[in-house]
């Protein structure tokens, strides 16, 4: 088991105990450290390679 899990969308740390987790309809599950970054993701749909505050920002 894995201890800690990472953001799936600003790709930081999720302290144990913390976070959120999502799954979708086909099954795959995301982490999220916070509401900011669930919100991002699913509700405004926005590229974390986009997104200034996120750790992939600037990555290909
Ligand atoms: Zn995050």
């Amino acid at each position: 088991m894995p201890r800690k899990s990472i953001c799936s969308f600003c790709g930081f740390d999720i302290p144990i105990g913390r976070g959120l987790m999502f799954v979708r309809r086909d099954g795959s599950i995301l982490h999220f450290c916070c509401k900011k970054c669930r919100k991002s993701m699913l509700e405004q749909k926005k590229n974390p390679r986009k997104t200034r505050w996120t750790k992939f920002y600037g990555q290909e």
